[in-house]
């Protein structure tokens, strides 16, 4: 198995870039944010508990995204690996993590991040809020969401550091310049 994990502030570009890394890498892309969005579009009773947290731009709990976790991964036996997009976001959710993957045989193999300054990410949901309507992409919600990413995401990088797994690179630029440069540390 081969794991990557892809950390990147709201606004970052990290949905985009991971739906590329899993195609070239031949990974299985897991976005627990776009499962978020889906039940809470189909009104499901997980979509229903999570609505107001996600919409408020705060984080759902560590015990419900490790399941959310364990039963999206199980969708996958025999995959090359995951692209892990969106998760983990606090230590805990990082521990976990190593328990799921462990169980599978797995670790995780690179960290990647897309590093972007915030009031170019404030310019680019206000814009992004326009164009597809979401509704955490308010600015009181999005300043929310860059905190919370900051204080709770970010320590994150440093226990990576730690493995020697963390890789970032500069998120400003063209797609196919940002995903050149993803590659490049993948394949490093
Ligand atoms: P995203 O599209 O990755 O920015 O996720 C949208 C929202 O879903 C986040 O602002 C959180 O409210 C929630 N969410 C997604 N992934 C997680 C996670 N790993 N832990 C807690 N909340 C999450």
């Amino acid at each position: 198995m081969y794991n990557i994990i892809i950390f990147g502030p709201p606004g970052s570009g990290k949905g985009t870039q991971s739906i590329k890394l899993a195609e070239k890498y031949g990974l299985t892309h897991i976005s627990t944010g776009d499962i978020f969005r889906s039940e809470i579009k189909a009104k499901s009773p997980l979509g229903l508990r999570v609505q107001s947290i996600i919409e408020n731009g705060e984080l759902v709990s560590d015990d419900l995204l490790v399941d959310l976790l364990r039963s999206a991964m199980q969708k996958h036996p025999g995959t090359e690996g995951f692209l892990l997009d969106g998760y983990p976001r606090t230590i805990q959710q990082a521990r976990d993590l190593e328990v799921l993957l462990t169980e599978l045989n797995g670790g995780v193999n690179v960290v990647l991040a897309l590093d972007v300054h915030d009031d170019e990410l404030m310019e680019r949901l206000l814009n992004r809020a326009q164009v597809e309507g979401r509704k955490d992409d308010t600015e009181e919600v999005i300043s929310n969401r860059l905190n919370v990413y900051h204080s709770q995401t970010k320590p994150l990088m440093a226990h990576y550091d730690g493995q020697g797994k963390m890789k970032s690179v500069h998120g400003v630029g063209t797609i196919d310049e940002i995903f050149n440069r993803l590659c490049e540390k993948v394949d490093k």
